[in-house]
């Protein structure tokens, strides 16, 4: 027996040691705080859930859905969409219902690389853009995100042949790991490679809605002329507590969106009906349960910031996502700061190394865990550094 080389190809996944370290712990008893992973930990509002359960009740939504899903759900998303954004779009061509927006991204590739094909893809990331560009037999070439440009790539520093071979490339701001954000003079610059070089962008916005201080996050199809280079990825994971449910959606230019279905058409059939009216629900209900979780993180950021800075560690608070993203001490890289975390302060963070070889030198702490336990975290913390 052998496994395919895409399998063997995989970057090593980092958190597959720490996971190890944490059973470890917890067999033994140990009360182990988790910062690492980016899963809320509040519930799903009520009313979403209500729409579930009822609609999972009526025969009609127990068959298959439909590919690109319910005209009903595309209705809502567009309709989201133009309220949020202010761009209108045609819910029966320029949007596609996802099992969720990472296997939107996972799917994506596979319309339009050819093997050998150059996709773009940030360093450090949301590991599923690398790995699903090695999937379909392309080339990832990786643009470093570094703290002197705000982690933004420099576009005009890819060299002229790399954006002629390029095909895709991928970002993703709000920013997983690194919490950073991109205003629209950066957008506009992508979006004017993109068009010269004929490259298509797949903009990851599953963090549009987890912004602070009054910060509203674009949408790439806010640039003109956009549309028709870009597929972008939303997701209700994070803005309604939903990660569990699996459903998020792709809105991009016609074409583009109709390569995208035809790739899913031959892998999967569709979001639960009774999923999609709970999405629809979510997208057109009130909004303020949007506004209470903001409220949330917003506390917890501020908490962690002041705690992490007691101890003399340097951090920014960030104005969206669900990250700190933080420098380690002198003297550790990412993996053995973590180690020792975990070692001496019973606390897990996510090594930065673990988004790509430009996060060695950070850890990520995620926000979605109680007040009480990132309080807890916080003097833990500081007995053990300082
Ligand atoms: C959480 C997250 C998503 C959302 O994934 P879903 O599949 O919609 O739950 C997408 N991209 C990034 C960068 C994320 O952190």
């Amino acid at each position: 027996m052998k496994v395919a080389k895409r399998i063997e190809e995989l970057p090593p996944y980092l958190f597959a040691e720490i996971d190890r370290r944490i059973e470890e712990k917890r067999s033994q008893g140990v009360d182990v705080i988790n910062f690492g992973v980016g899963d809320p930990d509040l519930p799903t509002p009520p009313h979403i859930v209500e729409t579930l359960c009822r609609e999972a009740e009526r025969p009609e939504n127990h068959r298959y859905p439909s590919y690109r899903g319910m005209a009903r759900f595309r209705r809502a998303a567009a309709e989201w969409f133009a309220r949020r954004f202010g761009v209108e779009l045609d819910a029966e061509s320029e949007v596609l219902a996802l099992i969720g927006s990472k296997e939107g991204i996972a799917h994506l590739p596979m319309a339009l690389l050819d093997p050998g094909d150059v996709a773009l893809v940030p360093d450090p990331a949301y590991p599923v853009y690398r790995t699903s560009v090695i999937f379909c037999g392309g080339t990832p070439v990786l643009m470093p995100l570094v703290e002197e440009e705000g982690f933004l790539p420099r576009l005009r520093d890819i060299p002229d042949e790399v954006w002629h071979r390029a095909e895709m490339i991928f970002l993703n701001y709000p920013n997983n790991p690194t919490a950073a954000v991109a205003g629209r003079d950066f957008l506009e610059e992508l979006a004017h490679y993109a068009r010269k070089h004929q490259v298509v962008i797949a903009h990851d916005l599953a963090y549009s809605e987890i912004t602070y201080d009054g910060y509203v996050a674009p949408s790439l199809l806010e640039i003109p002329g956009a549309k028709e280079i870009a597929v972008e990825f939303h997701s209700l994971s994070k803005t309604y507590n939903m990660t569990g449910w699996r459903v998020g959606f792709a809105v991009g230019g016609r074409e583009l969106i109709s390569a995208f279905a035809a790739v899913k058409e031959n892998i999967d059939s569709g979001v639960f009906n009774a999923v999609q009216l709970a999405a629809v629900s979510a997208l057109e209900g009130p909004q303020d349960c949007v506004e209470r979780n903001r409220e949330v993180y917003r506390r917890r950021r501020d908490m962690l910031v002041e705690g992490l800075r007691s101890i003399g560690w340097r951090v920014e608070p960030p104005v969206a996502t669900l990250y700190l993203w933080m420098k380690v001490p002198e003297g550790y890289d990412s993996s053995a700061f973590a180690g020792e975390l975990l070692e001496k302060a019973e606390v897990v963070v996510a090594p930065g190394s673990a988004y790509g070889e430009r996060g060695e030198g950070y850890v990520r702490f995620s926000l979605t865990i109680p007040d009480q336990r990132i309080r807890e975290g916080v003097e833990r913390m500081k007995r053990a550094f300082s």
